[in-house]
C-alpha cells in the first residue's frame, strides 16, 4: 500500500481564504451579458434591480484573479469543509488499473451536493445589504435545500420555485426546505404573471428550469426588499464553488501529487468550473498542462451538440442575454433523471474555455452512467447523485484506458453529491425500466432556431 492516505484532509486553517477568480488569467474573457431588450452590454448597475449589488460586482469582474472570502463565509465552511479528497483504492482495485483515482466529495452536507457553497455566500451578501429575503427557482432541489439552509442561517426569508415535476416527485425534498423555513411553490404557478401566462399556454405542464427562473426572477423584481439568486451558470457561482478546486489542489500538492486528467460533470458549468479553476489558471498562465473533461448527459448534450451563440437563460425571455453553447431555450430535454444536468445553456467562463481548447466534453448515455453509479457505490461506499455519476463513468473509461496502455495516470474527478433522493431513478435502473432517450438533430435544429440574432 502506498503512503498515499485513503481521504486526504486539510486542516480547517487550510480552507481557502479567497476566491480564485480564473476570469483574470484569460485571455479571452467571456462575453458579455446582453440587455435583452437593447442587445447591448449590460453595466453593472442594471443587474442591481435583480441581484444584490456586492454580487452584481463579482458577476462583471474580469480583474481580480483572487477575491476574499468574508469571514462569516469562512466560518460557515468550517462546518462542513474542507471537504476530503479521496483515494479511491477499492475502485482501482476492483477495475484492475494502474491509474490513481482521486475523487473530492462535497456531498458531505445536509443539502448532499456543492451547491452550498454558493449559496452561503450569497445569502450573507443578501443579509449584508439588509434585504429582507431571496427568490429561486430549484429544479432537482440540491439548490433550494442549500439554499433554504443558507437562508435560515442568516435569517432571511426564501421562496423557492420549484419545477412542478419534482415538487410532485419529491416530496422529501420539498419537506427539507420547509424545514428549513422556505416557501416552496411548483412552478408554473398562478402566483406571477409569467406563471399564469405559461400555465394558459401549456395546461398541465410539468415545468421546466427555464420556466420557474423566469417565476422567481418576477418575484424578486416585484417584492420591495427582495433579489434573486441562482445556483449555477452565472460567473459568481463558479467563483464560490473555485473553494473545490483550490481545496483539491493543496491537497494533491501536499502529497506532491500532479494530477493528470481531471473530470467533472456538466450541467451549468459551476462545480467543473469550480474544481478545474486553479488547474486551467495554471494552464492559462503556461505553468502545468492537464487533461480536463466536462461530461453531460446524452439527452442535454449542449457542449457536445449545442451552438455557442447568445441566448435566453430562460423561457420567460426576462433575463439578460449570455453567450454560451446552448440547445436554445426552448429545449425540453426528454426526463433524465440527472435533474441537476438538465438546463439548456453552459456557464460563459466553461464555454469559452471549451470554445479555446482548454477543455474536452464527452456525453454519456443514462443507463451507462447508471451502471457507473452502481459499480462506484458497492466498492467505495458513498450512493452517488446521478449527476454526479456522469464524472465517475468516465473516469472509470479512462482508468480502463490506461489498463490497456499501462499507465498509472492521476485521474482526479468532482463526487458532486450524494443519491439519497434519487431513488426513484435507481429503481428505475435496478427492475430494468430505464431509458436512454437522444434528442435528434432535428430537435436541437428546431430549438437552436429560435436563439436571438446577434452579432
Ligand atoms: C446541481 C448539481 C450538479 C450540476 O450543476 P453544475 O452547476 O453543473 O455544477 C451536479 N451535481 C449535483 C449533485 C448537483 O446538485
Amino acid at each position: 500500500m502506498s503512503e498515499i492516505p485513503y481521504k486526504i484532509y486539510l486542516s480547517e486553517n487550510e480552507i481557502p481564504t479567497a476566491w480564485y477568480n480564473v476570469r483574470a488569467d484569460m485571455k479571452n474573457k467571456p462575453a458579455p451579458l446582453l440587455n435583452p431588450g437593447t442587445g447591448e452590454p449590460l453595466k453593472v448597475e442594471d443587474l442591481y434591480p435583480i441581484f444584490c449589488e456586492e454580487l452584481c460586482k463579482q458577476e462583471m469582474n474580469n480583474t481580480d484573479q483572487w477575491i476574499d472570502i468574508p469571514g462569516e463565509i469562512v466560518d460557515f465552511y468550517k462546518m462542513y469543509r474542507p471537504s476530503p479528497l479521496v483515494r479511491a483504492y477499492c475502485l482501482e482495485k476492483a477495475l484492475d488499473t494502474p491509474a490513481h483515482i482521486y475523487y473530492k466529495f462535497e456531498g458531505n452536507n445536509t443539502s448532499g451536493s456543492h451547491k452550498l457553497n454558493s449559496a452561503i455566500a450569497q445569502a450573507y451578501y443578501a443579509k449584508k445589504q439588509g434585504l429582507k429575503g431571496v427568490t429561486t427557482e430549484t429544479g432537482a432541489g440540491q439548490w433550494g435545500t442549500a439554499l433554504s439552509m443558507s437562508t435560515a442561517y442568516f435569517g432571511l426569508d426564501c421562496q423557492v420555485y420549484m419545477v412542478k415535476v419534482s415538487y410532485e416527485q419529491k416530496p422529501f425534498r420539498r419537506e427539507v426546505m420547509r424545514t428549513y423555513g422556505a416557501t416552496v411553490t411548483p412552478s408554473p404557478s398562478m402566483t406571477t404573471n409569467v406563471g399564469r401566462k405559461i400555465n394558459e399556454e401549456f395546461p398541465g405542464t410539468d415545468g421546466s428550469l427555464g420556466c420557474a427562473i423566469s417565476e422567481a426572477v418576477e418575484a424578486a423584481t416585484s417584492q420591495e426588499g427582495y433579489r434573486y439568486v441562482l445556483g449555477s451558470v452565472l460567473s459568481q457561482v463558479l467563483l464560490h464553488q473555485s473553494v473545490i478546486g483550490l481545496e483539491a489542489k493543496a491537497a494533491l500538492d501536499k502529497y506532491g501529487i500532479k494530477a493528470d486528467t481531471i473530470i467533472g460533470c456538466a450541467g451549468g458549468g459551476s462545480n467543473l468550473g469550480g474544481l478545474i479553476s486553479p488547474f486551467v489558471g495554471q494552464m492559462l498562465r503556461g505553468e502545468a498542462d492537464y487533461e480536463i473533461i466536462a461530461v453531460e448527459p446524452a439527452s442535454c448534450p449542449s457542449l457536445t451538440r449545442g451552438s455557442y451563440v447568445y441566448d435566453f437563460c430562460d423561457t420567460g425571455r426576462v433575463c439578460p442575454l449570455a453567450k454560451m453553447y446552448t440547445l436554445g431555450s426552448d429545449f425540453m430535454p426528454a426526463p433524465n433523471h440527472a435533474g441537476g444536468l438538465r438546463y439548456h445553456g453552459m456557464s460563459s467562463i466553461v464555454s469559452q474555455l471549451y470554445d479555446d481548447g482548454y477543455i474536452k466534453a464527452r456525453s454519456v448515455k443514462q443507463t451507462d452512467v447508471f451502471a457507473a453509479a452502481t459499480q462506484f457505490a458497492r466498492v467505495e461506499g458513498i450512493l452517488p447523485a446521478p449527476e454526479s455519476s456522469h464524472a465517475i463513468k468516465v473516469a472509470i473509461d479512462e482508468a480502463l484506458k490506461c489498463k490497456e496502455t499501462g499507465e498509472a495516470k492521476n485521474i482526479v474527478f468532482g463526487l458532486t453529491g450524494t443519491g439519497y433522493f434519487d431513488l426513484v431513478a435507481y429503481q428505475k435502473y435496478n427492475d430494468g425500466v430505464m431509458d436512454d432517450y437522444i434528442p435528434t438533430d432535428e430537435d436541437i435544429a428546431k430549438s437552436l432556431a429560435k436563439c436571438p440574432k446577434i452579432g
